[in-house]
C-alpha cells in the first residue's frame, strides 16, 4: 500500500461503500517493495499479506533484495499471539526462472496448551534460518532433478509476478514445533525426573500438519 492512498483515507470522509473497496484493494496488496514497510501501522489489523512482488528481480541475475517485516498473520498458525511473525526475507535471482528465498531470524510467540498439566502458557520459537527456492511451474517439470533434492520448491504467480511467501514462513515455524509442548515447570520438574513412560505417551500426539 502507498503512502499517498493512506494519507488520504485520514483526510476525507470514507464512505461505507469506499470503505468495501478500500477493503477489497487491500486484499489485493502486493506491494513490499514499497519501504519503508509498516509505515501506517497497520498491523493493528492484523496483516496477512505474504505476497512480494518480484518482476524486477527476475530481470537480473544476482539481483538481491532484503525486506525485514513483523507483526504478519497466518490463519495456518491461529495460536499466535497478537505481535505476530516477524523475520528478514532475502530474496535473490539466480537466472530469470527461479529465485531464492531465505528467511532469518523467524520469531513468533504461541499461546499454548501445556501436554503435561494443561495450564496456559507462551511458547516462543526463534528460527535462524530457512531458505527455499521459487521457480515457475513449468520449470520444475523440466528440470526434475530438484525434486528429488531436499530443497524446499515453491511457485512464482507468472501472472502478478509474484511470490506468495506465507506458506514458507508457516513451515519453518512448524519445523521447529517440540513434538511435546510443555510449560516452563513441567519442563524443569521432568528434567529432574526423566520419565521415561511420560515421553512416549506424549510422543504420540504428535501430528504433522503440512499442506
Ligand atoms: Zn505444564
Amino acid at each position: 500500500m502507498k503512502d499517498k492512498t493512506i494519507k488520504a483515507k485520514k483526510i476525507k470522509d470514507v464512505t461505507p461503500e469506499k470503505k468495501e473497496k478500500k477493503k477489497a484493494a487491500k486484499k489485493d496488496v502486493a506491494t513490499w517493495s514499497d519501504k519503508p514497510f509498516f509505515a501506517d501501522k497497520s498491523w493493528k489489523i492484523k496483516d496477512k499479506i505474504f505476497k512480494i512482488k518480484i518482476a524486477d528481480l527476475l530481470n537480473e541475475t544476482g539481483k538481491q533484495d532484503e525486506i525485514v517485516f513483523e507483526h504478519k498473520f497466518s490463519d495456518q498458525l491461529p495460536n499466535l499471539d497478537d505481535e505476530g511473525i516477524a523475520a528478514n526475507f532475502t530474496v535473490q535471482s539466480l537466472d530469470n526462472t527461479s529465485l531464492l528465498g531465505t528467511l532469518t531470524d523467524v520469531t513468533a510467540r504461541f499461546h499454548e496448551t501445556c501436554d503435561s498439566c494443561g495450564a496456559s502458557f507462551m511458547r516462543s520459537v526463534d528460527v535462524p534460518s530457512y531458505t527455499a527456492r521459487f521457480v515457475f511451474e513449468d520449470e520444475i517439470t523440466k528440470k526434475k532433478e530438484s525434486v528429488e533434492t531436499e530443497e524446499v520448491v515453491l511457485y512464482i504467480d507468472p501472472k502478478a509476478e509474484t511470490i506468495n511467501i506465507e506458506d514458507m514462513v508457516v513451515q519453518a515455524i512448524l519445523l521447529n514445533d517440540p513434538f511435546v509442548k510443555r510449560c516452563d515447570t513441567c519442563t524443569k520438574r521432568l528434567e529432574s525426573v526423566d520419565d521415561e513412560d511420560d515421553f512416549d505417551e506424549f510422543q504420540s500426539k504428535w501430528n504433522i500438519i503440512f499442506s
